[in-house]
């Protein structure tokens, strides 16, 4: 039977950058390039409430870390390297190895190195916690609270399958293993918007990723800004693969739906063809959904340019 020591060397522990200290010594050392700050933000995965147990091991060591990037490049920042906390009931090599050659997918890919963490046994859930570190010049980070009246108001990507994919996989919509085939892979693998991120800060004022769902995660810009915001309807960028599903249950998936780690960002009107280049750049798909408003409310117009009443909000683990 393998001891955690075991586990770290066989599985967390690959050679880092030249100049940094990763895992092997009480803590990670790195440096930050002239002029910019640290940018860290941690998120929790337990199993049930953020991933069913059958999950595959490999889609879920990229989650786990993608989910964290989102949030750097929510801020525009770049990576520097992460933190794995671990807990696990039983040692599965096989389920540990897989995830983490999923963890160091995204590890590779954006240049984010594993330089520590922590391994322990649970009673009887997989917990995973992972702490990102990103350098960000402070004077673009792209703040909550700098969102300015008269901005556009973008997102990136297309808006709903992961939550039709969570509610066919949950039994609270039909199962359709065709859409459920077309849906999962935004719930499953979603894709960091790191390069965006990094390209929008030039021009964005304020961003978010919107993880717990457009309209909500959009009232903390508001909140923060304190301004109010009007959306269309029907410029948001629904994922093409819904096509065919009731407008009612997309209206409630594109505004609400959580699990969507993309970015909705406010910019001035002049940036517009900036953030369009940069988006074609990027082939990354970049819509403009609305401006801020002075207000301090969230109107969003439906087709005919009447405002919605009701506004599906997004998600809250303490909502009953
Ligand atoms: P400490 O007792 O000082 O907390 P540990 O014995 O928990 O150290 O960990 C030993 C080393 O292994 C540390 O450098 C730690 O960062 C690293 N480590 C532990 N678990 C992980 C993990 N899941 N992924 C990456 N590094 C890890
Ligand atoms: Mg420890």
């Amino acid at each position: 039977m393998a001891s955690e020591f075991d586990l770290i060397a066989r599985y967390f522990k690959r050679p880092v950058p030249a100049g940094m200290l990763g895992g092997g010594d009480d803590c990670a050392l790195f440096a930050v390039p002239e002029g910019m700050q640290v940018a860290t933000s941690t998120d929790l995965l337990l199993e049930s409430r953020h991933f069913f147990s059958d999950v595959d091991p490999f889609k879920l060591g990229i989650k786990a870390l993608a989910v964290n990037l989102s949030d750097l490049a929510a801020m525009g920042a770049t990576p520097i390297g992460c933190l794995l906390g671990i807990a696990l009931p039983r040692i599965d090599e096989g389920w540990v190895k897989a995830f983490a050659d999923g963890f160091y997918t995204l590890v590779d890919r954006h240049a984010c190195p594993l330089i520590g963490g922590d391994t322990t046994r649970s009673e009887s859930d997989i917990a995973i916690s992972v702490t990102v570190f990103g350098a960000v010049d402070p004077a673009k980070a792209m703040r909550r609270s700098s969102a300015c009246i008269g901005d556009d108001i973008w997102v990136s990507g297309y808006l709903g399958a992961a939550d039709i994919a969570c509610s066919m996989m949950l039994g609270q919509m039909p199962m359709d293993l065709a859409l459920l085939d077309r849906t999962r892979l935004a719930l499953e693998q979603p894709v960091p918007r790191i390069d965006l991120g990094k390209a929008l800060s030039a021009y964005a004022h304020a961003a978010i990723d919107i993880s717990d769902g457009l309209a909500q995660d959009l009232q903390h810009i508001l909140k923060a800004s304190r301004c109010g915001a009007q959306l269309h309807e029907s410029l948001l960028p629904i994922a093409p693969v819904l096509q065919g599903i009731d407008p009612a249950r997309l209206r409630q998936a594109a505004l609400a739906g959580g699990d969507v780690y993309e970015l909705c960002w406010t910019a001035p009107i002049d940036a517009r063809e900036a953030i369009l280049k940069i988006g074609q750049t990027l082939q990354t798909p970049v819509t403009r959904i609305g401006s801020i408003i002075s207000n301090q409310q969230l109107i969003v117009y439906d087709s005919v340019g009447s405002p919605l009443i009701d506004l599906p909000f997004g998600f809250d683990h303490f909502r009953t």
